[in-house]
């Protein structure tokens, strides 16, 4: 059998398993998630064994659609559990990308599989590269490691035994990238308000107290050049998000052609149709790129950005079709066409946000 082959097949068999698991575990607690009543850590930890956050941590020949189709699958039925997902993935990615041994002994493995839950503080860093805001946590060299203090206003899928990446600033200017633990005193977790959507989702502001950082989780002590190798996963892997509301999103529309029909086909242009062909289309690309997330190229890079920015404004609009589908059913709580309008905002602002993809692009050289 062809190593293609094999991938192929072992893609598959991720994919189904975890569908199998979202279909039956996640439906009775999506409400629950979606008002923020539960953050669904021993749902995260079945599917971390499923190996739904496994397939990129193995750096040989590595490909992100098996993480991608994961977590569509997921969002497929939740988008707060599908944003979970990519915390976690993303987590995995930059441990696995670390040339830190003593780190990814400690790490890798357990966060792979889901034994460790955690998330990622990279929207303050990444607006800050990008000219956008100024990096809000400070550090200072001190003996086997660093002092850090400052505070992020957002970081999910954390709770008192969960871990996260993000990066500092040393009074000289250099930026390092490292692991936060939220067991650590010095690291104080802050509830915040209500959100929109995605209120289960174990998300806190961070405040650090003189956290002392150890040298054994810094991820990269030059933050730059590793936040470029792994930018392209970062941004790629949030397709997973988007994939799966957009396909929930078509499915909504579909079901109301029986009843409905007759007077939603004068919704020119916004059929279910027409998303399902922009939606391969864009799945296509997405696809092509996932599996070359090294390609330092400027080319590849706008088309990551691009791609990017279209998964966020197809799935707005997909959930906006999908509301003026279903009418005054879809505005009922009850109906999961508004929860999944107010999901795929999420996707439209989470870092990479819609506004930060247009900047980039209008400054990228042509
Ligand atoms: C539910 C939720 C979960 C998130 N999870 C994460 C995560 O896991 N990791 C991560 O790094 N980021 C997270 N974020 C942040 C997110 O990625 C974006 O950075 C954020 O939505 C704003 O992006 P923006 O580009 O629109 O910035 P803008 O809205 O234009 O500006 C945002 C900046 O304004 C300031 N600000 C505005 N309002 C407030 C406020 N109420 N409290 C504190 N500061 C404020 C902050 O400096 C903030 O960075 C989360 C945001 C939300 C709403």
């Amino acid at each position: 059998m062809s190593l293609a082959l094999a991938q192929a097949i072992d893609e598959t068999s991720l994919t189904d398993q975890v569908r199998q698991l979202v279909q039956t575990d996640l439906p009775p607690i999506v409400d629950a998630i979606d008002t923020g009543a539960l953050y669904p850590a021993d749902f995260m930890r079945k599917l971390g064994a499923s190996g739904a956050f496994s397939s990129h941590a193995d750096l040989r020949d590595v490909d992100l659609n098996p993480a991608i189709d994961a977590m569509s699958e997921v969002s497929l039925v939740c988008g707060s559990t599908g944003f979970m997902t990519w915390c976690q993935d993303a987590l995995v990615w930059y441990i696995a990308n670390s040339d830190n041994a003593a780190l990814k002994n400690k790490l890798l493995a357990k966060v792979a599989d889901g034994a460790m839950l955690g998330g990622t503080g990279l929207s303050n860093p990444m607006k800050s590269f990008f000219g956008i805001e100024k990096l809000k946590l400070k550090g200072k060299r001190v003996e086997g490691g660093y002092v850090v203090n400052g505070a992020l206003p957002w970081v999910s899928n954390l709770g008192t035994d969960h871990i996260f990446g993000t990066i500092f600033e040393t009074p000289d200017g250099e930026k390092v990238m490292f692991i936060g633990d939220c067991a650590d005193p010095a690291i104080e977790l802050l509830p915040c308000d209500a959100f929109l959507a995605m209120d289960g989702t174990g998300t806190y502001g961070l405040q650090f107290h003189n956290a002392f950082i150890p040298d054994d989780m810094v991820l990269a002590h030059a933050a730059l050049p590793f936040v470029k190798k792994i930018r392209a996963g970062f941004v790629l892997l949030q397709a997973g998000m988007g994939i799966g509301v957009i396909r929930d999103c078509i499915s909504i529309m579909q079901r109301t052609k029986t009843s409905l029909g007759h007077v939603n086909k004068y919704l020119t242009a916004q059929q279910p149709e027409d998303f399902a062909s922009a939606l391969a289309e864009l799945a296509d690309e997405v696809k092509a790129l996932a599996s070359t997330p090294y390609d330092a190229s400027d080319a590849y890079w706008r088309r990551v950005v691009e791609a990017r920015l279209q998964i966020g404004d197809l799935t707005m609009a997909a959930a906006h079709a999908a509301m003026l589908h279903t009418g005054a059913r879809g505005y009922m709580k009850s109906h999961r066409a508004q929860r999944r309008m107010r999901e795929a905002y999420f996707v439209g602002i989470v870092t990479p946000a819609t506004k930060q993809l247009r900047k980039m692009l209008a400054e990228m050289a042509t």
